[in-house]
């Protein structure tokens, strides 16, 4: 079996992870360290640590807003922005379950709006993305009521349309995505 550290270089985007030299300039650069439960610096050494468990059932990596200014200023080029996806992939793959952040569930609305459409269907997304968070929202109601006005406003302005639209060619798509998940390996 591979060990974290191999796992991870092996996925895109996690190719450099060994170049680390745990100089700490990605955290010191991060604009969102201080909300991560483990800022780059650290996960990087929990990864080398083989904490399997503790790094990809981690909120970390999806608080990362892709603002690239750890990759620029890393000095041994390791890329802790795309290491980030490569390990949101990593836990979308082995199905750990994330506490703290509710991102997950908007990627997977996301993806499964475009597996469906060829494109987004913001509607659609929405409903499967409050959906698949119902626990939350029915612990705090307040929070979805408050969202309802900026709904109805998306909706009367015609920003928001009730029927999805599919692309053409959306079959060719749902090919692409499928060869991709073979290659990776994924369900
Ligand atoms: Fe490692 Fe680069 Fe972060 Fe320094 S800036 S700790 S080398 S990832």
């Amino acid at each position: 079996m591979k060990s974290l550290v191999e796992e991870v270089a092996a996925t895109p985007g996690g190719e450099n992870i060994r170049a680390c030299i745990q100089c700490g300039v990605c955290t010191g650069t991060c604009p969102m360290a201080g909300e991560m439960e483990y800022p780059p610096r650290k996960i990087i050494a929990l990864i080398r640590a083989g904490m399997r468990d503790e790094v990809l059932s981690s909120s970390s990596m999806w608080y990362c807003l892709s603002c690239y200014m750890c990759t620029v200023r890393c000095p041994r080029g390791v890329k802790p922005t795309e290491l980030a996806h490569a390990l949101e992939s990593l836990a979308t793959e082995h199905r750990f379950k994330i506490k703290r952040t509710r991102t997950p569930a908007m990627y997977r609305s996301f993806v499964n709006s475009i597996r469906g459409n060829g494109r987004v269907h913001e509607f659609g997304m929405m409903v499967r993305y409050y959906l698949s968070i119902m626990p939350d929202l029915l612990a705090n109601p307040l929070a979805t009521i408050k969202m309802l006005p900026l709904g109805l406003k998306l909706l009367l302005h015609k920003r928001m349309p009730l029927l999805p639209k599919k692309v053409e060619g959306k079959e060719d798509l749902s090919k692409i995505i499928q060869k991709f998940r073979e290659v990776r390996g994924a369900q």
